[in-house]
């Protein structure tokens, strides 16, 4: 019998935005512990849904769940949820008759109240404990600010690929199979990474060039020596030290074969750094194209996604549809509870007077000041039907679809990044027959709405933080860097 603890410890973190993430931020997501864990993820597509499925299919090994943490992304961690979930894993781990590996999901760009590098700190909190041989394996997102410390830590490392996240799942059942590859004595792993002084801003995979990167990745994993090998692209709006790109192979016992994948990988990003670069178009300008081409345009509202940190009530581009009397055009969503509270109370059916967004800060724009038409309203549940996450529940908290001067906007209560076309659909929408959708997303938008929409355009609205690598106020990354230092 082999006895493997499974944790998962998420948060990206925007550094750029005021504020701190809470022990109340972690609760609305997801904060639990022990036997909460397995019933609450099983048959979730993410990474320790993937865990929890890989382990269970085999009848010797033993799961033991220890804390599954997951906040919103957003502004720096307060400490205190940091000493909280590290205290409850080493104790788990402590008091553990027998423990033989540990799975630990992280989002790897978390920032925590006086620590950098949460996560390399708690693998090295971790194996201090554990001796150096235990395996422990670990998922990443595609957006992780790798570090040394993670890499001298952990034994494996799962990031994932593709932005759309597509492949989370994936990356939990590689980092799961690993470990039963490593305790079944199948493989010897050997890790290199090897970090680059770039920042990529937040470009797709599906794109050049990353996928001539994704390419060259999947074909060295041809070789049956080769674990992994991927780009990752980093998350250059959490300010550390170690910020940025970084590629990493993993081999079956060759570390000359892992350097030298780092090595090919590492002087292909380097050649084609200059494509790292966002096109992005003004509200006023977006709305305009939109309006003049056939089909169904997504607009993009990159900035205000608040599944890098933003507020998410950012008004500019529902301002630019109202003045440029856009024709079926949908908006999801605008994060104001007030508002929806407000549309319940008055029910569907009801005109209602709204001042509408823009209540977070000043820089997001005003409030959209008008009558709206309360067309419905709901408690916000749905489960993601398409690819990201898919069977993942979101809960919006209450929520009104609201229609403004032709213009039909989804106000909800909880900040919310919509990437799957259920967020309409449970609303009694149809976005496929729109012909303008606006989404507070950055990429990961792309994986469904993209099957649908004849063109996808990335706008720059005004923010509480700058998209634009130069005007960001960048001061703890090691420098020099690209794009900062030429
Ligand atoms: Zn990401």
């Amino acid at each position: 019998m082999k006895t493997v603890l499974i944790a998962e410890f998420k948060q990206e973190t925007n550094t750029f935005i005021a504020g701190h993430t809470t022990v109340e931020d972690f609760k609305a997501r997801n904060l639990l512990v022990g036997d909460e864990i397995l019933p609450y993820f099983q048959g979730n597509k993410n990474e320790i849904g993937a865990f929890i499925s890989v382990l269970s299919q085999r009848d010797d090994v033993k799961i033991i769940p220890s804390v599954a943490a997951n906040a919103l992304p957003g502004p720096t961690v307060k400490r205190n949820v940091y000493d909280y979930v590290q205290a409850l894993l080493i104790e788990d781990i402590q008091k553990a008759d027998t423990l033989d590996g540990i799975l630990i999901s992280f989002h790897g760009a978390m920032v925590v109240e006086g620590i950098e590098d949460p996560e390399g700190s708690l693998l090295e909190d971790i194996r201090y404990i554990v001796g150096d041989t235990m395996p422990i394996c670990i998922s990443m997102d595609f957006h992780a600010n790798i570090t040394e410390k993670m890499a001298e830590y952990a034994t494996l490392m799962f990031p994932f690929r593709r932005y759309p996240h597509i492949d989370m799942y994936e990356s939990g059942v590689l980092a799961a199979r690993a470990m039963l590859d490593i305790l079944d004595g199948k493989i010897q792993p050997v890790m290199r990474i090897k970090k680059l002084p770039i920042l990529c801003p937040l470009m797709t995979t599906d794109e050049e060039p990353f996928t001539s990167f994704l390419k060259a990745a999947t074909a060295f994993e041809e070789d049956e020596d080769v674990i992994s090998a991927s780009v990752s692209a980093g998350f250059p709006y959490a300010d550390i030290a170690e910020g940025g790109m970084c590629v990493i192979a993993q081999t079956n016992g060759n570390p000359a074969k892992a350097e030298q994948i780092t090595e090919t990988l590492a002087n292909m990003v380097e050649e084609a750094k200059h494509q790292l670069q966002l096109t992005i178009i003004s509200p006023a300008e977006a709305v305009k194209t939109a309006k003049a081409q056939e089909g169904i345009t997504v607009l993009a509202d990159v900035v205000d996604n608040p599944g890098v940190g933003s507020p998410g009530d950012a008004t500019e581009i529902l301002h630019e549809l109202i003045r440029q009397k856009a024709k079926n055009a949908i908006y999801a969503t605008m994060y104001d509870p007030q508002v929806a509270e407000q549309a319940a109370k008055a029910g569907p059916g009801a005109t209602i007077q709204v001042s509408l967004g823009g209540k977070s800060d000043p820089r997001v724009g005003p409030p959209v000041v008008a009558q709206a038409y309360v067309k419905s309203v709901s408690d916000g549940i749905f489960p993601n039907k398409d690819v990201m996450s898919h069977g993942v529940v979101n809960h919006l908290g209450t929520t009104a679809v609201l229609v403004i001067d032709g213009v039909t906007v989804i106000v909800a209560s909880n900040r919310y990044q919509p990437w799957d076309p259920e967020v309409f659909r449970s609303n009694g929408i149809e976005p496929a027959e729109a012909s303008i959708i606006v989404l507070k997303s950055s990429i990961h938008y792309r994986a469904a709405f993209g099957k649908f929409a004849t063109d996808m355009i990335a706008v720059n609205a005004p923010n509480v933080w700058n998209l634009d690598l130069q005007e960001l106020g960048i001061k703890n990354c090691r420098r020099p860097v690209y794009p900062l230092d030429k």
